[in-house]
């Protein structure tokens, strides 16, 4: 079999001698004609999109379109973000050539304790229960922190960049397939406390796709904002109403908490990947240096050889997002609380050491944290002991180029879909539910604290070239963000795809072993050889995050975008280009066959005609069977013709490969289990098992 293997490595590697390296400047979406030259903005709804590019058609720049984008998100897409929730933007300024971010993350309140989410006999509430108290609202940052971005960084006022909000809230809009989809997810959460029920389930309907959503609350506080700015509701009657409301449901938010609110400017990430500038979030988001990591890691690699989405570049990539997750939830939280080791997480010494953790072959079940600290001649400072992992939720990233060259990119949220599902009574905005993103058991450096920011993994990302600006890019999706955003850089970048397409490629997102969460779009050869190697694929697939880019070609100036397809994406430059991404087909669900085969307790994905019961005994499809317990590479596949109509014993099959096998023939179910480290199937030694 080895022969058989090193022939196709040697036709494969011949193929590649032919192929003439690309040399423009990557990214760059032909597809979309002639780039943009005036402006561009890349946002997930189309009307909120259309808010950013007036903006710059009126001669405004990236910072005025960027608030005016999320003051219409806060109306057009109210379950994802608002001035109930916070962020983080990365601004670029063309003329110092500085980045600079403006965090605007929630603060806990004065008054809580690390045992905030415990019960009273200490045990840790529920995520499905804690999220949706006021014990989960943190103090927003989001209205401040536009007011922030627009007085020290815009040219325009609040009071004009929040009128096309106002229209939108007052006249009404039309409800989108994507927020139809979430309203109708989430009906229990929004009738709790009735006044999101309200609006958003009248009479107990959940509004339909078309069906139109006006929003006089919304407007009058949008109007209140207009005339007093910020104050309205960080000191005024909004910052009342709120913080009622947050007491009446046992939250212990106060009018101080408000007054006691500040956006933060700091000094954002920065690294470099294969010759490009990696700017991104700093703490209180891990974000920013997680996706580092995983760059820095994959960089020790020929990626673009690999090949996109092959088994190969999965196996590495999960294992770098392995590594680069443990040290995540061992080092990283608000920095103003516990010191980060910021240098020594990207140091090149230390990714050297973690990279040679890494196992080309096979999953790697034992993954821990790294000593960062010894890079920066220290000893860990921080005591810290808890290890979570934030729970996957929704948000909003867009990002928008002006005429001038500076840039934003900026990652906004109220944590889930609906935040706390807690609405202000007659002033119609939702408010977040992200205190939970703090660890629920005290002990580590992201426990709740008084006024400390909960650890986000929120990451707006700029990468420059040369010093001149060529991407913004950002995803909702709690830690698989950091994914998104890291697959996506690596897909423009190493495989030299342009934006849109760099966009939809499926990805995955693995925060630690075994589990490995997938898009639609992987073939079954591809999940089975990964699952040979040791990963427990998910049972279905899932979307990933909602990628939202901006390109610069600084080569010519012209300016493109890439919009995520799981809801209304739309890239519009000032210009050119006007792309809305359609929805995508829904996710189609296999036929399950007579029996199920699992191996360390990961549903194997055999359809209905690949397994078959002979005499009551498992078997499965030759090919199937062997790809999946890594007898066999997908490469290898063209060299044995599959034929469809043999099959093999699963029980026999494995335990000659060595695994434990059990059958339940009542249950109907296959169990395999072994180390996924004990040996490496595949070896010549297994090479008969193929031909009996
Ligand atoms: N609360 C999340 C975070 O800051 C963002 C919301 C999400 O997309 O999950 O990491």
């Amino acid at each position: 079999m080895k022969v058989m293997k090193m022939l196709v490595i040697a036709l494969f590697s011949l193929s590649l001698v032919v192929t003439p390296a690309a040399a423009e400047v990557p990214g760059v979406d032909h597809s979309m004609k002639r780039g943009a030259t005036q402006g561009i903005v890349a946002a997930s709804h189309p009307l909120a999109a259309e808010a950013g590019r007036k903006v710059l058609a009126e001669g405004g720049n990236a910072v005025d379109a960027a608030a005016a984008i999320q003051l219409s998100l806060n109306v057009v897409e109210p379950m994802m973000s608002g001035i109930g929730g916070g962020g983080f933007m990365m601004i670029y300024e063309k003329k110092k050539d500085k980045i600079t971010m403006l965090d605007s993350r929630e603060m806990a309140p004065a008054d809580v304790t690390p045992k905030l989410f415990l019960d009273s006999k200490g045990k840790v509430i529920p995520f499905s229960k804690r999220h949706i108290t006021g014990k989960a609202v943190g103090v927003p940052g989001t209205l401040k922190g536009v007011e922030t971005a627009l007085k020290d960084y815009g040219t325009m006022d609040l009071s004009d960049i929040i009128k096309p909000a106002i229209t939108q809230a007052e006249q009404g809009i039309k409800v989108n397939w994507s927020m139809a989809q979430y309203i109708d997810e989430n009906v229990d959460k929004l009738e709790r406390y009735q006044t999101a029920g309200s609006v958003f389930v009248p009479n107990g309907k959940p509004l339909k796709e078309g069906d139109k959503l006006v929003q006089p609350d919304l407007a009058k506080t949008l109007k209140l904002i207009q005339k007093e700015g910020s104050d309205a509701l960080y000191k005024g009657e909004i910052g009342k109403a709120l913080v009622k409301e947050v007491q009446k449901r046992d939250g212990s938010m106060t009018m101080d908490d408000l007054k006691n609110y500040v956006v933060k400017e700091r000094e954002p990430v920065k690294t470099t990947y294969r010759g490009y500038d990696v700017v991104s979030a700093a703490p209180p988001s891990s974000g920013g240096l997680t996706v580092q990591q995983i760059l820095k890691l994959m960089e020790g690699y020929d990626v673009e050889k690999m090949g996109s989405n092959t088994p190969q570049y999965l196996q590495h990539l999960t294992e770098a997002m392995h590594l680069a997750f443990a040290d995540r939830a061992a080092y990283m939280a608000d920095e103003d609380f516990y010191e980060v080791p910021k240098k020594g997480l990207l140091d090149e010494d230390y990714i050297k050491e973690r990279r040679k953790l890494i196992n080309p072959n096979k999953a790697t079940p034992n993954v821990k944290e790294g000593d960062p600290w010894k890079y920066e001649g220290k000893e860990n400072p921080n005591k810290a002991t808890v290890k979570e992992e934030n729970p996957i939720g929704q948000t909003t990233h867009f990002s928008v180029v002006d005429k001038w060259g500076n840039m934003v990119s900026y990652t906004t949220t109220i944590e889930q879909v609906f935040g706390s599902g807690i609405m202000v009574p007659d002033y119609g905005f939702m408010l977040n539910n992200e205190m939970t993103d703090f660890d629920a058991t005290p002990g580590g450096v992201n426990q709740v604290e008084p006024k400390k920011r909960p650890r986000s993994s929120m990451s707006p990302t700029m990468l420059l070239k040369d010093g001149k600006p060529f991407m913004a890019i950002g995803s909702p999706g709690g830690p698989t963000i950091i994914a998104s955003v890291a697959e996506t850089i690596m897909n423009v970048i190493d495989h030299k795809m342009p934006i849109q397409k760099a966009i939809l490629t499926p990805r995955i997102y693995s925060g630690g072993y075994p589990t490995v969460r997938w898009e639609p779009g992987f073939s079954q050869d591809t999940i089975l050889e990964m699952m040979a190697k040791g990963h427990g694929f998910e049972e279905k697939p899932e979307h990933i995050g909602n990628v939202q880019a901006v390109i610069y070609d600084y080569e010519t100036g012209k300016m493109y975008g890439g919009a995520d397809n799981t809801r209304q994406g739309t890239v519009l430059g000032v210009d050119a280009i006007k792309y809305v991404s359609k929805q995508p087909k829904p996710i189609k669900e296999e036929k399950k066959g007579e029996f199920t085969v699992e191996v360390n307790r990961a549903v194997y994905p055999f359809t209905d005609k690949q397994v078959k019961l002979i005499d009551g005994k498992p078997y499965v499809q030759s090919d199937r069977l062997l790809l999946g317990l890594g007898v066999i590479d997908s490469s290898d596949l063209k060299l044995y013709k599959p034929n469809h109509h043999s099959y093999l014993s699963v029980i026999k099959v494995a335990k000659s490969l060595g695994y434990k096998v059990k059958w339940d023939e009542e249950k109907k179910v296959v169990s395999l289990e072994k180390d996924p480290g004990e040996d490496d199937a595949g070896d010549d030694e297994d090479g008969d098992v193929i031909t009996n």
